[in-house]
């Protein structure tokens, strides 16, 4: 398939926002939670491969259904696409997501260290500013 239409559709405003909905519904790495670790998650995952599907509506299907989300932190984001042999293939999509999360996060907090000056407030309970 078709990068052109992978491209649609996570160009969406539809998929930044269930992207952002998801972080925020789960803001923590599922791959790191499942081994009891706590990691900031920076990536969307599709667990089924949105490129897998056979024609246009199953792709889409794919990309926007909410069970086949996963929140992972870059590594483990990573490392799944290399198991799988699809991480070269990936790559601009993940530097697109870092692109899209950057903009998720100032959205949500405009301004971080208004909140916390010095950021000491942030770093407390060892949560990355990345996701508080
Ligand atoms: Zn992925
Ligand atoms: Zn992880």
């Amino acid at each position: 398939m078709h990068g052109k239409l992978y491209k649609q559709l996570m160009g969406s405003r539809e998929w930044r926002r269930l992207r952002a909905r998801k972080l925020s519904a789960n803001p923590l790495c599922e791959r790191h939670q499942a081994m009891g670790k706590v990691v900031a998650a920076s990536v969307v995952h599709h667990i089924v491969e949105v490129e897998s599907g056979a024609s246009e509506a199953e792709c889409r299907r794919l990309a926007y259904s909410w069970s086949n989300l996963q929140s992972l932190c870059r590594e483990c984001h990573k490392e799944i696409h290399m198991q799988r042999g699809t991480w070269g293939r990936d790559n601009h999509h993940e530097r697109e997501q870092e692109r899209l999360g950057q903009w998720a996060s100032r959205l949500r907090h405009p301004d971080p260290w208004k909140q916390a000056p010095g950021g000491r407030f942030l770093s407390e309970g060892g949560q990355s500013s990345e996701i508080t």
